[in-house]
């Protein structure tokens, strides 16, 4: 069957599961007709929606979950990133250059140093919470790794350079690993003042949540609570201000905060705990100044994520696909295609059910602690091959030990 036969047969399902003549029966005309007007509107709705129907059957047509058995969900990024140096390897001067954009660090024989100063150590606590625990099988290397928000390398300006990033467009060569924020030094916000990290047990914490808000007792609405880090994010909060029925979305403050212009000219909302998302049908993600932490969070309240741009992205991004896992958003969609969009999902119950159920199963299944600390594992060791130089400890380095914890 084509696709359009397939569209027409799910707004025909769609139409008659709404107003059955057969179930009109002649005393109760008044409902009839109110039910035809019904029909109507639907009608007009479901014309627009014949685009997202046809999305998603040619999504699902040609999907086939990947292979994660030794992390083959992820393997491509790995290879994409090193590519540009496999040619040439990574040389002890391009390390050298490299060093000034990023925090340099050394495994030497098992064990692992980093130079004196760390621009934000909350964040390289959490990258080296994954580097000591691999130190010990890996060769000797020299790593710089930035632990600043933006990438490093442009592809516009100079050829590669070998720094590792959490998050990247393709306009940048750095090679991505797994944020920090997987163990600690995420934004420091009011409700997780150390910063959001610790992923095992948000993990935890949010399919507890998840399971005390099955599908079908969740709020019909949609939800963001967030900062203003980036302004793509004003239009869902303008909608929201319009359609506080269709959307709860509002700005809260974030360090930078000085004035309610800030907060696109209103007080500033309380934040809201990522558990507590867990209570709304629809969460929306956006980029930030990169890719946002929220983002893998979302998908364990097994609620259906609306995720707005496709070119921030951190290492597990890829192996997601859009209508399949979630529902894309242009990162230029206006106030009517936003509205659109929610409709459609509430007005499609079930599809949107089956895709918010099929993200929840990917990041549960495929982002465990495990797969981290694999993807590191991976990526360092092919990294190590393309060194061309045998590297030697620089002694003024610090040795990092692992943080003894109460
Ligand atoms: N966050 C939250 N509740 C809030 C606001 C923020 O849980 O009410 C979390 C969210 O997980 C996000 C982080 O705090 O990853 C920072 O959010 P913000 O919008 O300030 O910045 P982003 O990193 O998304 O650009």
């Amino acid at each position: 069957m084509n696709m359009l036969g397939l569209s027409y047969i799910l707004i025909i399902n769609f139409l008659t599961s709404h107003c059955e003549e057969q179930y009109c029966s002649i005393d109760s005309t008044e409902h009839c007709t109110e039910k035809k007007e019904d029909n109507l509107y639907n009608k007009v709705s479901n014309e627009q929606y014949i685009k997202y129907y046809n999305a998603i059957e040619e999504a699902e047509k040609s999907y086939k979950a990947c292979n994660n058995t030794n992390n083959g969900c992820f393997k491509h990024v790995i290879k994409r990133d090193l590519k540009p140096f496999k040619e040439k390897g990574i040389s002890k001067d391009l390390i050298n250059i490299a060093k000034s954009r990023g925090t340099f660090y050394q495994i030497i024989r098992g064990k692992l140093y980093r130079q004196k100063e760390c621009m934000f150590p909350s964040r390289c606590v959490g990258v080296e919470y994954f580097l000591l625990k691999l130190a010990p099988e890996l060769s000797d290397i020299d790593l710089v790794i930035n632990v600043r928000d933006y990438p490093q390398s442009s592809k516009h300006f100079g050829g590669p350079l070998p720094i590792f990033s959490f998050s990247k467009t393709p306009q940048y060569y750095d090679i991505t690993y797994p944020a920090w924020a997987f163990w600690e030094g995420g934004p420091a916000i009011s409700l997780y003042p150390r910063g959001l990290g610790r992923w095992d047990e948000l993990r935890a914490s949010l399919n507890e949540a998840s399971k005390n808000t099955p599908w079908e007792n969740k709020e019909n609405r949609a939800f963001f609570r967030g900062s203003r880090t980036s302004a793509e994010r004003d239009n869902l909060i303008l909608l929201s201000r319009r359609k506080p029925n269709l959307v709860d979305a509002q700005y809260t403050k974030n360090q930078a905060w000085k004035s309610d212009e800030d907060t696109l000219y209103a007080p500033p909302a309380s934040e809201v705990p990522l558990e507590k998302h867990c209570k709304y049908k629809y969460l929306f993600n956006y980029r930030g100044v990169a890719a946002s932490f929220r983002h893998k969070h979302l998908f364990l309240c097994q609620s259906l994520v609306f995720h707005v741009g496709d070119e921030w992205t951190e290492f597990y991004y890829d192996a997601m696909l859009p209508w399949i896992h979630y529902i894309p958003v242009s990162k230029d969609a206006n106030q009517t295609v936003l509205e659109e969009l929610i409709q459609f999902a509430i007005d499609n119950d079930e599809l949107s059910k089956r895709i918010a159920m099929r993200g929840r199963d990917f990041v549960w299944n495929n982002l465990k602690m495990w797969n981290v600390t694999q993807f590191w594992k991976k990526l360092l060791k092919k990294y190590s091959k393309l060194l061309t130089y045998k590297t030697s400890l620089d002694k003024d380095l610090v040795k990092i030990e692992r943080e003894e914890r109460p």
